[in-house]
């Protein structure tokens, strides 16, 4: 390709609103514009990007037994309400109605559409296990658009969809599916691990991401290096936390609890300094309320975070919130900041973490304003309904499964694998009958991968402070031929037999026709940041040699202009098998 022809334009200008340099740097090499919040056109240089990763996700996840299709982007309201989705899915579902009146959705992820189509094709165990897979635009209203490709509304996934007959297929597929997403981001040239994650809002029992590890990264993982349990801290466990020593441990193992004057210190470390105590050894009590409405009472260590997802599922609801101040006063009979666990109401449900079991004389709100406990065990002051796991983890808690220690990371979220079970299957009647006749739901499965988002990913893991250094398997061309002076005849014959030579041998090659300053050439070069850079200049030309130098470390070397094409090439092989 001759950059005199093709749509490249860069900018020396940072984007105001662009936040993280993937985005920038997306928007300056002239990979994409914006049309509207998470909107985007994939100009041609982005866009060659993004066929590089689609191939490489079309081979393996074909290799995995995958067979593609298409499906509508845009999908009728009925087989969203089947699913009971169409009432849960909320605000992110952009819903669309034609000139008849009638509903449709444009497709977030298509369970719904897979599932229609083999319900009607698929009847018996023998015609199982089947995995279909699309790559496609989606459209999520997300809350709040942001980083470029990496949160979009309108974004590219791979989604892939299987069916079986029972578990032990479906556990293969998932495995299959596994695999091949690590020889994906392997062949991105991706620094990702995968971690155990929660099943949100798509349902289902089992699932695990691929986090690419970037300090800009939305979601946050733990990872134990002793034994390699990660997961995303949405979900993480932690071993046991050591019981901290108790607050009132002057006045002797047995003293009781009895209250002291707090007046307005409302907060956890406002009260730990006053008493000269650590947050640690109070009980923070927390009151909740829920779609349900009926507040619940949660107590956690006081130096430690609630984690509300883990509390969705042990309270069974879907939107826990903290309660407001009204709610708090009825509950409790104080003003927020003074709640305990102590002399509750009958009848409130109250939920300890596990980390308040083992603690012996704490200090908590004594339901009374501007009075503290102190003195408070539980099993002996309060029983609380039930202990539940609704801890946060955080760095340096104990593995839960070794001995180990966690750690914490910022990783970005490229893939997603789920176990969905009979979710769908069951609410849309997706049946198969067995080798007796009888009929069951499918099992099924559900793995996503975004496109846009792991080449942002890519670029968030493999830039310096002159632009993009692609990693070869993605670059949008491997080479990139620049006629130093296009003035100069013999320059301007020599680069080019260079680039002709390349191109027919099969080597993806941008070449730099273009008539301008050699510091703009190579600001652009820097910039776009193409694997390999091949110079053609005068005065090596004087010497029968031209420039090289790969954009990873800059180093330059003469090579001979005679069978340069071959040079080149080898140094392309260098890199592939590195
Ligand atoms: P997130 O938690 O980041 O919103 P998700 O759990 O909603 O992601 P899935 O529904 O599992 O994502 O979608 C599968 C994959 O699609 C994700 O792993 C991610 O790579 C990609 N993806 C999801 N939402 C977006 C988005 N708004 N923009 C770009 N890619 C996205
Ligand atoms: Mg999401």
């Amino acid at each position: 390709m001759r950059w005199s022809q093709f749509y490249l334009h860069t900018t020396r200008e940072v984007p105001a609103d662009a936040e993280v340099t993937s985005h920038q740097l997306m928007l300056r090499s002239g990979m994409i514009r914006k049309a509207a919040a998470g909107i985007y056109s994939y100009l041609p240089y982005g866009l060659r990007a993004l066929n590089k990763l689609t191939a490489i996700v079309r081979r393996e996840i074909d290799a995995a037994g995958s067979s593609e299709l298409t499906m509508p982007a845009v999908a009728p309201a009925e087989l969203w309400e089947e699913s009971g989705r169409w009432e849960q899915y909320g605000k992110e579902l952009l819903r669309i109605q034609d000139r008849h009146g009638r509903d449709f959705v444009f497709g977030p992820t298509h369970e719904e559409v897979v599932t229609d189509i083999v319900r009607n094709d698929v009847r018996s165990y023998r015609q199982l296990p089947v995995s279909l897979y699309q790559i496609q635009t989606k459209f999520r209203d997300e809350i709040r658009p942001r980083f470029g490709l990496m949160r979009g509304r309108e974004f590219i996934m791979k989604d892939a969809y299987t069916f079986h007959a029972d578990e032990a297929s479906l556990d293969e597929a998932y495995r299959g599916m596994h695999d091949a997403y690590c020889r994906i981001f392997e062949a991105c040239g991706l620094d990702y691990t995968v971690v155990e994650a929660d099943t949100g809002a798509i349902g289902g029992s089992s699932s695990h991401e691929f986090m690419v590890l970037a300090d800009t990264g939305e979601d946050e993982v733990v990872r134990c290096a002793g034994c390699g349990y990660g997961a995303n801290t949405e979900k993480a466990e932690t071993g046991s936390l050591p019981a901290p020593p108790a607050a009132n441990a002057d006045q002797g193992p047995d003293a009781e609890a009895q209250d002291v004057a707090t007046p307005g210190l409302a907060t956890i470390p406002e009260v730990a300094s006053f008493l000269g105590i650590e947050p640690s050894q109070m009980i923070k009590t927390l009151i909740y309320t829920s779609e349900e409405e009926t507040p619940i009472v949660v107590l956690i260590r006081g130096d430690r975070t609630i984690n509300e997802i883990k509390l969705a599922h042990a309270l069974g609801v879907r939107f826990p919130v903290l309660a407001d101040d009204a709610t708090v006063k009825r509950i409790t009979g104080a003003p927020v900041g003074f709640a305990g666990p102590v002399g509750l109401a009958e009848g409130v449900r109250v939920i300890a973490d596990h980390s308040v079991k083992g603690m012996v004389g704490a200090v908590t709100g004594a339901n009374q304003g501007d009075t503290h406990r102190v003195g408070v065990t539980p099993g002996r002051d309060f029983e609380p309904t039930a202990y539940a796991d609704v801890l946060l983890a955080a760095a340096g808690d104990p593995c839960p499964r070794c001995e180990g220690t966690l750690e914490l990371f910022r990783g970005i979220e490229v893939g997603h694998i789920f176990k969905l079970g009979t979710k769908y299957s069951e609410a849309m009647g997706c049946t198969f009958l067995d080798a007796e006749g009888k009929s069951h739901p499918m099992l099924m499965g559900c793995y996503g991968l975004g496109i846009g988002r792991t080449v942002a990913a890519a670029i968030e893991q493999n830039n310096d402070e002159s632009g993009v250094i692609w990693p070869l398997p993605l670059a949008p061309f491997e080479v990139l031929v620049i006629a130093l002076n296009p003035q100069d005849e013999a320059v301007v014959a020599a680069a080019e037999e260079i680039y002709q030579g390349l191109a027919e041998a099969g080597v993806e090659a941008l070449f730099d026709d273009r008539k301008g300053r050699p510091g703009v050439k190579f600001n652009d070069a820097d910039l776009i940041g193409v694997p390999l850079r091949v110079v053609v200049g005068k005065k090596g030309l004087a010497e029968g040699n031209i420039e090289v130098s790969r954009r990873q470390d800059r180093e330059k070397h003469m090579i001979a202009q005679q069978g340069a094409v071959e040079h080149i090439r080898g140094m392309l092989e260098a890199t592939t098998t590195a």
